[in-house]
């Protein structure tokens, strides 16, 4: 029968290396709760109008690289999420969350884009965000990208470092508009047929562009920093004040216009120079007009996502120790009459705290297997300690504690009885 294999770009997240996620995301709720967000969880599948018009129709995602389909049954345009921003503010709008004030919340999960497979690109990926619903100030602009830096931070991530920029308000934005088209108007020879299909539709994300040939006239092109009034401005400075008190160093890249649609204000990426050209691990801004573009009340919000599998990979190529889970214990039972004197042991040890792998009988044994082979699972276990579940032991109410690192091989007799005495000092620290 033809072997069953995942789907190209969507990858099996195992064990050992499914440690580091939980590791990252126990980092990351720890920290979102110091910070004060609060979780929330949004459908995976959502309408597909949802998508067109939260992240606007000439963006990448909507394009081209969306999940769409019909559901067979009802007919409805279904997509799964690109990103999760959209779904956070519909869930918002749909039940009112704005009602008593602003709202801090994050998220983690899958996201698919049907893209081209490679180093940090998937078709299916993790993101964490961060969205702050309902405040219009610049110091939750700056809380936010404080809150990510902390996060580098607290991983031991290095090297990262951090773009801003800000897109004005939609009318200041028009008028750079046109001036960036009869700019680029006048530059046409040079455009590739991409910027030229954008040219009246997305001129912004024109200067987005990769292709060496169009660097020179996109670098000379209208700035839209040049375009913004009094108060965009100092919304703008008193992010960056914020984050300059705070010792975070940022450079402003006047290119930074991000893919989609909906940001207005201040925009953000944090970058490496370590995974070639998937580099971005974050980003972020400020996007006022979205809750209403859906059909919300209008509010204000700001926020950010990060790629998990590129933060994980950044921290690999940085060979950034993560913790390994290993068990503090290995039980070795060699014969089944020992199993429930021995079961019950290990919950009672679990109880109190200690990780415990059982040994089970491997397939193809007879019985639990032999002690040989017991004691070389033990080992590469990673356990500290081997439990040992003798006759002899057991018929005097005890059982072997053995050590498999440190002085390796010494043992000890342990009174089952006096369990809650003993069961701490199998515990590593952690
Ligand atoms: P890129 O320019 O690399 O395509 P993007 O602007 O499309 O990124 P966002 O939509 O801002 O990315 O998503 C936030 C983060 O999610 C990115 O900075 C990146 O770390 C991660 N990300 C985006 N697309 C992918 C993908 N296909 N595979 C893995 N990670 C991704
Ligand atoms: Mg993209």
């Amino acid at each position: 029968m033809q072997k069953l294999v995942a789907i190209k770009g969507m990858n099996d997240i195992l064990p050992p290396d499914s440690a580091r996620w939980e590791w990252l995301e126990d980092k990351v709720r720890n920290l979102m709760a110091r910070y004060a967000y609060r979780n929330i969880r949004t459908p995976i599948v959502e309408p597909t109008p949802l998508f067109v018009r939260g992240l606007g129709e000439v963006t990448d995602i909507v394009e081209k690289e969306m999940y769409s389909f019909e559901d067979r049954l009802n007919g409805e345009h279904l997509t799964l999420r690109p990103e999760a921003t959209a779904g956070v503010v519909r869930a918002v709008a749909e039940h009112s969350m704005l009602y008593d004030g602003g709202k801090r919340l994050y998220y983690m999960g899958p996201m698919f884009r049907h893209e081209r497979p490679q180093r940090g690109r998937y078709r299916q990926f993790h993101q964490i965000g961060a969205e702050a619903l309902g405040f219009p100030g610049a110091e939750v602009d700056a809380e936010l990208i404080l809150m990510a830096n902390a996060l580098w931070r607290e991983l031991g991530l290095q090297n990262v470092r951090l773009e801003l920029n800000s897109l004005g308000q939609p009318q200041e934005r028009q008028a750079h508009r046109a001036a960036l088209i009869a700019y680029l108007e006048q530059h046409v020879d040079v455009l590739d047929e991409e910027a030229r299909r954008r040219l009246h539709s997305n001129p912004l994300r024109i200067l987005d562009t990769k292709n060496p040939a169009m660097q020179a006239v996109v670098e000379a092109a209208p700035r839209l920093i040049d375009f913004l009034g009094a108060q965009s401005l100092a919304h703008f400075d008193t992010v960056k004040s914020i984050l300059t008190a705070n010792g975070v160093a940022w450079t402003v890249n006047p290119r930074l216009v991000r893919g989609m649609d909906y940001y207005n204000l201040t925009v953000f990426e944090f970058v490496t120079d370590q995974l070639g050209s998937q580099g971005t691990i974050c980003g972020g801004g400020r996007y006022d007009y979205l809750i209403e573009q859906i059909g919300g009340k209008p509010a204000p919000a700001v926020g950010w996502a990060l790629g998990v599998e590129r933060v994980l990979e950044l921290l690999k190529e940085q060979e950034s120790a993560v913790p390994a889970l290993v068990p503090d214990v290995y039980a070795v039972i060699p014969s089944t009459a020992a199993l429930p004197v021995a079961a019950a042991t290990l919950e009672r040890l679990r109880q109190a705290g200690v990780r415990v792998q059982m040994h089970a009988a491997p397939a193809g044994s007879e019985g639990m297997g032999s002690m040989k082979s017991q004691f070389k699972k033990a080992d590469a276990s990673g356990a500290l300690w081997a439990l040992i579940f003798g006759e002899d032991e057991l018929a005097r109410g005890s059982v072997v504690v053995k050590s498999l690192r440190d002085g390796a091989g010494a043992q000890s007799e342990r009174l089952l009885d006096a369990l809650a005495d003993w069961a701490p000092t199998l515990q590593s620290p952690r």
